[in-house]
């Protein structure tokens, strides 16, 4: 990997509970001393105790609007999120997406505004077209993380096959290039889609590989706790 530590991205979705962030306190005491960087990204109403709770696991959002505020109920804003605790957050999960329907457009607006409240950014893509489609040429791509997440493995049964991870990642990390050149090589592209403890590994091996962002094996604690040792 271009990353000399692995990093493990938890997205607990619409699932959790402050007591799933207390199990998780042993962990984030080992956290310090294992060769990945582990993050997790709770519902927002858990973001601030799990920042008061954890400190070596990074705490990040699932979404966040493009714009920085106003009349847009149910919805959280970047600075909101910031304010909470997060230091990054995911934009673009095909979840999210399926529930608001955002233009490329939108996406670089939540990539911007996110960047513009002190937050990085983990990027989900599909392919390179959605990449190049919604990426700002000026990102300050040194904030910036992308995920490559096949609609088709998340929430399914299997994982992508590590060939097609890893030209795919070939693909997503050619086309950071042509709008970064060489310094597109530093910006981590992980891969998200039915990644469990038994199949961890052998994607994290790939050289093409930053990290992994998981889905449903990142609860319970001991569920995410095999998979970050398998790892
Ligand atoms: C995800 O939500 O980003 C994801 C990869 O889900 P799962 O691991 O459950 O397929």
């Amino acid at each position: 990997p271009r990353r000399a530590v692995p990093r493990i991205v938890a997205n607990w979705k619409m699932r959790g509970s402050t007591a799933a962030i207390d199990a998780l306190v042993d962990m984030d005491r080992r956290a310090v001393t294992l060769p990945v960087a582990l993050a997790i990204c709770p519902p927002a109403t858990l973001i601030a105790a799990a920042r008061a709770r954890l400190a070596a696991i990074a705490i990040g959002a699932q979404d966040v609007h493009g714009a920085p505020d106003g009349p847009f109920t149910g919805a959280i804003s970047a600075g909101l999120a910031a304010e909470a605790g997060a230091t990054f957050t995911i934009i673009g999960h095909v979840e999210s997406r399926a529930r608001t329907h955002p233009t490329p457009a939108d996406l670089a607006a939540q990539i911007r505004t996110a960047l513009s409240a002190g937050l990085d950014v983990l990027l989900c893509v599909g392919d390179v077209a959605d990449l190049l489609a919604c990426l700002p040429a000026d990102t300050a791509f040194r904030r910036l993380s992308i995920a490559y997440e096949p609609p088709w493995a998340i929430g399914g049964a299997d994982a992508a096959p590590i060939a097609t991870i890893s030209a795919m990642h070939d693909a997503l990390r050619t086309a950071l290039a042509t709008l970064w050149g060489d310094a597109a090589d530093d910006v981590p592209i992980l891969y998200g889609g039915a990644v469990d403890a038994g199949g961890a590994a052998a994607i994290l091996a790939a050289p093409q590989v930053d990290g992994v962002l998981i889905g449903r094996a990142s609860l319970p604690a001991a569920t995410f706790a095999a998979l970050v040792d398998a790892a």
